[in-house]
């Protein structure tokens, strides 16, 4: 693995307890960063201890619980280089009648409004120093309609829109700020696209061109790219990371044999 890259830097990755976030806290880790993991789950304490790194039990969701985990990024890490705003909940499959505004609305303060918040805070760390860089996980549902999640879709094309609005805002104080938008990728997450079942995950996997789920650890190294100086000249962008799905099209037919 390439190391080094983060040496002497210092992280705030939200959604850190497991999945893609606790993948990215341990590459930044491996490659040098100081990482402050936070989670909504307590279960962040054990993820940090067996990273050797701090965490802060918070939801992003909550305005002050924020303000308090940034305010531990202060004292456990001086300085602010990179933040990972991974932290987001799916939702349940509804049809667009039985949807309740309260669940959309959740879904929407947690992947979107508790962005802004955490980009803010970031920012005002930032913007002094005139360096940063901020991740966003986007998804293949920012571009694709389909499966009846209509919270989840519409947050993470908001999400796509609010990383290139605040790359826009931040580009003058040398602060980038780009996503990556995986397909369905190996965690708890990924239940509520296949329903959990073998003949869902045939399903999914019938129109991913590379036959596969993709792994935490494939959407770290892309996260970790994009926070890196490899990415120096690469802002406001959404990269998919999805073995193809939006190559093929939506209005393909599924792949045969697969
Ligand atoms: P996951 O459910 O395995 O992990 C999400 C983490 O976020 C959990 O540890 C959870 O406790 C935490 N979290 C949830 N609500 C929170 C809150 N209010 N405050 C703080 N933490 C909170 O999910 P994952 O698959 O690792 O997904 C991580 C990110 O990647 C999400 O933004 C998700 O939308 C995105 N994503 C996932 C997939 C996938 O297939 N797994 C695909 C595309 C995008």
């Amino acid at each position: 693995m390439t190391s080094g890259r983060f040496e002497g830097r210092a992280a705030v990755v939200t959604g850190a307890a497991q999945g893609i976030g606790y993948a990215v806290a341990e590459r930044l880790a491996a490659e040098g960063a100081r990482v402050l993991m936070s989670d909504i789950a307590p279960a962040v304490a054990d993820a940090a201890a067996r990273l050797d790194q701090p965490h802060v039990v918070a939801d992003v969701a909550d305005a002050a619980q924020v303000a308090a985990l940034f305010e531990t990024a202060d004292r456990e890490l001086g300085s602010l280089d990179i933040l990972v705003n991974n932290a987001g909940v799916i939702g349940r499959a509804t049809k667009l009648l039985d949807l309740a505004e309260a669940d959309f609305e959740r879904v929407m303060a947690i992947n979107v409004t508790a962005g802004l918040r955490t980009t803010q805070a970031a920012a005002r760390r930032m913007t002094p120093r005139r360096s940063g860089a901020i991740v966003n996980l986007a998804s293949v549902a920012a571009i694709m309609a389909g499966g009846d999640q209509i919270p989840y879709a519409v947050s993470k094309a908001a999400v796509k829109q609010l990383t290139a609005m605040t790359a826009l805002s931040l580009a003058p104080f040398g602060i980038r700020v780009n996503a990556v938008g995986p397909g369905p990728v190996e965690t708890p997450m990924v239940a509520a696209v296949t329903g959990g079942g073998p003949e869902g995950l045939r399903r999914v996997l019938s129109r991913i061109p590379m036959g596969r789920l993709g792994r935490p650890e494939e959407i770290a190294a892309i996260v970790a790219f994009l926070a890196s100086d490899d990415a120096s000249y690469l802002t406001g962008q959404t990269l998919f990371a999805d073995g193809g799905r939006l190559a093929l099209g939506y209005f393909a037919e599924p792949l045969a044999d697969a």
